[in-house]
């Protein structure tokens, strides 16, 4: 089993993996790369992209689909794989971080796509692909891929103490692909949601939260104790993902729903709502926070951030000049979960994806089969289990 690093590797973003086992070409996730230009902004893929079979995607962030059309244009006409949540998602991700033209003629081609639930297992050719629930997002999944006497885990993004969204555990592997997105980030998400539920509570009036469309959202309103507003156009995606069954804790369904029936609905041109207010995206670059980031930040009115802020967007230049406050919300492992996810997966070699180099060699302290040399560009072999 062949495993090519196309993106997410030593960098966060434009998360992509290659594998070639069995006589196919498979591909995990087509991410692009926030803050990047030109061809780096895209999957470091070599080669033409009709040789790959199928393409299996995690979620519908855009660092795990947003060159999905990028991909279609280069001419990938292989099978899809994902789940009925992300193929609901995929398309206004791509509206937001893909190449206009290319959306436009390259839509996601319906015909080819393979639904799936988390659980599920997959099977192409004689490579099987087990699947389980990512604690992420809703529909979000990790997979699992057994070939030519080998066991690749690649993790996407999850997030395994999550009190919104439910993660399995990735099964035992030969070679485990983490969500190394923290570092080794030390602080329990625990400790972080009380930080941001305390940020809350001392600013009941006139408040920003740009947050993602998805996953995120719902976890920063389950912290949210008095009333609070969204932008009027996220209302059916977040009753969507409440509405994703078991892929939610049922505790957390019954009082998200609750405490979204009761919220406010603010939309352009309407005054701003006295209380906090939750927009779309995370860091400015997409969707209504690009424009009310920059309206809140003049007003001088409070703003907190809770995600990864890539350099050059709004969020992240408002944060470097003092006028908001950023406190991480935890939607992927800090270092306790991964040493939990890692052990589960029977302390495997580990490779860590959406991290920087420095903050690899900081996690590889904790997780002595990590190996942080490996970069987006580079491939390794896996045979019988031992990585050549
Ligand atoms: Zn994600």
């Amino acid at each position: 089993m062949r495993i090519d690093l196309h993106g997410g590797f030593g960098e966060k973003g434009r998360t992509c993996v290659g594998v070639s086992a069995a006589g196919l070409r498979l591909l995990f996730d087509a991410g692009i790369k926030v803050g990047a230009t030109g061809r780096e902004y895209y999957p470091a893929i070599e080669g033409p992209a009709n040789a790959f079979d199928a393409l299996f995607l995690t979620h519908a962030h855009e660092d795990h689909v947003g060159a999905l059309s990028w991909l279609l244009a280069a001419g990938f006409s292989g099978t899809i794989f994902m789940t009925a949540e992300t193929l609901e998602e995929a398309p206004g991700t791509l509206r937001a971080y893909a190449d206009p033209a290319e959306v436009r003629a390259h839509p996601i081609p319906r015909g080819r796509v393979e639904l799936f639930r988390p659980g599920d297992t997959l099977r192409v050719g004689a490579v099987t692909i087990r699947t389980g629930r990512s604690g992420h997002v809703a529909g979000g999944t990790w997979f699992l891929v057994e070939a030519d006497g080998s066991c690749l885990g690649y993790a996407g993004d999850v997030l395994p103490d999550s009190d919104v969204f439910v993660m399995d555990a990735i099964p035992p592997c030969d070679l485990l692909l983490l969500d190394a997105s923290y570092g080794a980030d030390p602080i329990s998400p625990t400790e972080r949601s009380r930080a941001v539920s305390e940020w809350i509570a001392r600013h009941p009036g006139t408040s920003l939260l740009p947050t993602p469309l998805h996953g995120r959202s719902l976890e920063l309103i389950a912290l949210i104790k008095g009333p609070f507003a969204i932008e009027a156009s996220m209302r059916g995606a977040l009753e969507g993902q409440i509405a994703a069954g078991t892929m939610l804790h049922a505790q957390a369904t019954r009082a998200l729903s609750q405490r979204l029936a009761a919220a406010q609905q603010w939309r352009e041109g309407e005054p701003l709502p006295d209380c906090p207010l939750l927009a779309d995206d995370g860091m400015g670059f997409a969707g209504p926070s690009a424009t009310l980031l920059p309206r809140y930040a003049e007003a001088g009115l409070p703003i907190v951030l809770t995600g990864h802020l890539p350099s050059g967007t709004i969020g992240q230049r408002l944060h470097d000049e003092g006028r908001a406050d950023w406190i991480r919300l935890p939607t992927h492992p800090t270092l306790g979960g991964n040493l939990r996810i890692w052990d589960e997966a029977g302390r495997p070699p580990v490779l860590g994806h959406s991290c920087v180099a420095d903050q690899l060699v900081q996690l590889a302290s904790h997780v002595p089969t990590l190996r942080p040399d490996f970069r987006t560009g580079q491939s390794l072999t896996l045979s019988h289990g031992a990585i050549l």
